[in-house]
């Protein structure tokens, strides 16, 4: 299945960030720098973000051992898929 912009489902694959996929975060926050799960945030502000219209994609990065709330809200342009996901 091709986008529109004629590229096809390899690419976008790449390019796609599931829920509890690794994500390396690369955002505002440069402390937060680093390796992270990331999870759709579902939290009252995206929820109002959401209601508004505003269709960015975000997401709630955690730590994958599971001890450290990460960046929320990060926005998709501010994290990669990370190639050791895969
Ligand atoms: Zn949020």
């Amino acid at each position: 299945m091709k986008d529109q912009f004629g590229t096809d489902s390899l690419f976008r694959s790449i390019d796609l960030i599931e829920p509890g996929d690794l994500v390396v975060y690369h955002g505002t926050l440069t402390d937060l720098h680093g390796l992270w799960l990331a999870l759709p945030c579902e939290c009252a502000v995206c929820f109002r973000l959401d209601a508004l219209g505003i269709a960015d994609i975000r997401f709630h990065l955690v730590d994958p051992w599971g001890e450290l709330s990460g960046p929320m809200h990060a926005r998709r342009e501010s994290i990669t898929r990370s190639i050791a996901s895969n």
